[in-house]
């Protein structure tokens, strides 16, 4: 402990970056039942306003736990965010453990009784003996108002540390949060050094080719950290570098990063798909209806998860026409119109049918481009030639600048052997039909209707 503390004194000199500390508090949390979620957006809010998180911790619903876990904290991080235990319940206990660690004993504070009663009377109710102790609040300490929860939060300042505890519901924690403690950190960060950050979005590259083809571009020694993180939507790359930290010729810095990220989108050429916190879905509705085409899409292994997270995007409606789930053969035949012929010669995963299904779904809805995903999602269903993962992508427009793979009817499609379990074939199966979509739009779809 001795050694990390002198480290992280010695790391901090002359740093404009605060070390962060997060404690996740929940018996809930140490036995498998659910996952720390919390302290995923609290590192990235705090990085946003100079604080990096330099350890996490998980600890039970224990007075004694927290108190430890509170006193380490305090001697390594200027800022401590608690979540959890704020509670109305006999066993949330994160009040209690503060107040005992930091010699604040609970007093009933005004301000939170009165916010708690507030926000009880908008649903019609009024506290309950348990919920008033949740106005309990160390003594000297500032509540934070949760706008939407009982629970308000609370901060103070011990032993050089601000000490931030907030309720354990994940929409409590990042309300409260952005409302009450960012503004905070903020204000005491002129001259503070935040992370920066830029993401690149990529599918149809293995992650070691992606890494591959980024040999280089960030130096050894660099202050630019470069991060890939693969997932069925496909390879992400992140470059982060701390504004304001250290930034001689030899080392790259964060005026470096619109730079590097130029020089990633080359070396990825169309394999990038987005940046930053856009979606797959969002980049292809803004391309039709930049060019006003409409479309229709015909799902027979994704179930409609296609359609779903097309109309997750605000405005879908306006090139959106229709989604068909054709999952069994007869509803294949009864909605698209595909010769039952054509299922029995060729099976129902096959490039003929996908692309039978493109050219059906298009041609009942006039629709401008027609979209078709048929496979085989698992983890039963595979045989010798068709194995598991085996999907096909049709498109059906009228206009191909490529000939190649064109079926008779005009479609094209394309065969994908994908790996995983069935919900990352079903998600894999879907990027891959709205990244074909993408690609079609990107080199001919101006020619669409
Ligand atoms: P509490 O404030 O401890 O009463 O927690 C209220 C609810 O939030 C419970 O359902 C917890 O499981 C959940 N919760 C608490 N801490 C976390 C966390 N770190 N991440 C996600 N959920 C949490
Ligand atoms: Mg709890």
């Amino acid at each position: 402990m001795i050694a990390s503390v002198a480290w992280v004194e010695e790391y901090d000199r002359g740093s404009p970056v605060r070390a962060g500390e997060i404690i996740a508090i929940g018996s809930e949390l140490l036995l498998g039942g659910r996952l720390d979620t919390n302290s995923l957006f609290l590192t990235e809010q705090l990085a946003s306003v100079g604080v990096e998180v330099r350890f996490k911790s998980v600890v039970g619903d224990v007075e004694a736990d927290i108190a430890a876990a509170i006193r380490t904290a305090a001697r390594r991080a200027k800022v401590m965010v608690l979540t959890g235990g704020l509670g109305p319940t006999r066993d949330d206990c994160t009040r209690q453990a503060v107040a005992r660690v930091t010699g604040r004993p609970l007093r009933r504070q005004p301000e939170a009784m009165e916010s708690m009663r507030q926000r009880l009377a908008e649903w019609g109710r009024t506290p309950t003996g348990p919920q008033l102790r949740q106005a309990l609040i160390p003594s000297g300490a500032e509540v934070l108002d949760n706008p939407v929860g009982s629970a308000p939060g609370f901060c103070l300042s011990w032993k050089g540390c601000l000490v931030v505890a907030l309720p354990g519901v994940p929409a409590e924690a990042e309300r409260t949060f952005a409302g009450s403690v960012a503004p905070k950190l903020s204000s005491g960060s002129a001259g503070q050094a935040r992370l920066q950050r830029r993401v690149l979005h990529t599918f149809g590259l293995p992650e070691s080719d992606v890494e591959r083809r980024l040999t280089g571009v960030v130096r050894a020694g660099s202050d630019v950290r470069l991060g890939l993180l693969a997932s069925p939507l496909g390879v992400t790359v992140s470059l982060t570098a701390w504004e304001g930290r250290l930034n001689t010729a030899r080392t790259q810095g964060v005026s470096d990063l619109a730079r590097l990220a130029r020089t990633v989108r080359v070396r990825l050429g169309r394999f990038v798909y987005a940046e930053g916190t856009d979606t797959m879905e969002e980049v292809v509705g803004r391309h039709l209806a930049a060019r006003r085409v409409t479309l229709a899409v015909a799902e027979s292994c994704t179930g409609g998860l296609i359609g779903h997270r097309l109309t997750q995007v605000a405005g879908s409606s306006g090139y959106l026409d229709r989604v068909a789930v054709c999952y069994s053969d007869r509803a294949k035949v009864d909605l698209l119109g595909i010769p039952e012929a054509l299922i029995r010669r060729h099976g129902a995963v096959s490039a003929e049918v996908a692309a039978a299904m493109a050219h059906g779904i298009r041609s009942r809805s006039q629709a401008g481009v027609g979209l078709s995903v048929t496979g085989i999602a698992g983890p039963t269903g595979g045989t010798a030639q068709k194995p598991v993962g085996l999907v096909y992508v049709g498109l059906n427009a009228p206009a191909f600048r490529n000939a190649e793979a064109k079926a008779d009817d005009g479609s094209l499609t394309r065969e994908f052997r994908f790996h995983g379990d069935r919900q990352a074939i079903k998600l894999r199966a879907s990027q891959a039909a709205l990244e074909m979509l993408r690609q079609w739009l990107v080199t001919t779809g101006s020619r669409g209707r």
